[in-house]
């Protein structure tokens, strides 16, 4: 049973798009760090402003302050029965503390999916995509634009470009997941829950088929 779930891949390697589907699939919760610093942005909360320099330059969030959010925000319910975490954990030190807090109420990782995606594509599709402000919902410039111009179709909401995708911010947040989230991959791999899927295609009716037998034969298998 697919129930605790991380997706792990570059800025642009559809950890949002692949959430979506998961999450419709198996009725779990997306929870992605980005959103939720999105939002308290957006708010203008005190931990947005404490966070936006960083988000909008590209840079990581201190681990202390990320961990605590998502720390909240699985204690608050969504978490409790299953999840699917998307940017999250993004360090070690992440991966360590979601260990740890997991182990707290007895419970473990099912899968952690980690997407790869050649280094051209995710600059292009980083480049032209764009969000619901509302719920998440990933979209582009050109295959998958909302019906209505700017509009969300699943919540209404606002569907923009998100400011941290340019050229610039996009390179320092690729070197950032080279260096600091890449090592991830092994830390699970060791675990014997790593799936690692190729994602330069779109997710159509064949990859959603080899990613649920592959998630079948690793959560069985834990
Ligand atoms: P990306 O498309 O780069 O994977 P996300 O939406 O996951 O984007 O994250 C956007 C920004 O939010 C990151 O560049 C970073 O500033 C911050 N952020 C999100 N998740 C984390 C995390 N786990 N640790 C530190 N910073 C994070
Ligand atoms: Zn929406």
């Amino acid at each position: 049973m697919v129930k605790r779930l991380i997706l792990t891949g570059a800025p642009g390697s559809g950890k949002g798009t692949w959430s979506k589907i998961l999450s419709d699939t198996f009725s779990l919760p997306h929870i992605s760090s980005g959103d939720l610093f999105r939002k308290e942005l957006a708010d203008d909360s005190p931990l947005g402003q404490q966070v936006r320099s960083y988000v909008e330059q590209g840079a990581l969030v201190p681990d202390e302050l990320t961990i605590k959010l998502v720390e909240k925000t699985l204690a608050e319910g969504p978490g409790q029965n299953g999840f699917i975490l998307d940017g999250f954990p993004r360090t070690i030190a992440q991966a360590l503390a979601l260990d740890g807090i997991l182990a707290a109420t007895g419970v473990k990782l099912d899968a952690v999916i980690a997407l790869d995606v050649d280094e051209a594509i995710l600059v292009e599709r980083a480049l032209s995509r764009m969000i619901c402000r509302g719920c998440g919902q990933p979209y582009n410039t050109s295959v998958t634009r909302p019906n209505q111009e700017g509009v969300c179709d699943r919540c209404g909401g606002e569907v923009v470009r998100r400011s941290d995708d340019t050229q610039e911010t996009l390179q320092r947040r690729l070197l950032l997941y080279h260096e600091q989230t890449k090592p991830l991959a092994d830390y699970y791999r060791d675990q014997g829950i790593l799936v690692k899927l190729e994602n330069n295609g779109p997710p159509d009716q064949t990859v959603q088929q080899e990613l649920f037998q592959m998630l079948e034969s690793t959560c069985s298998g834990a």
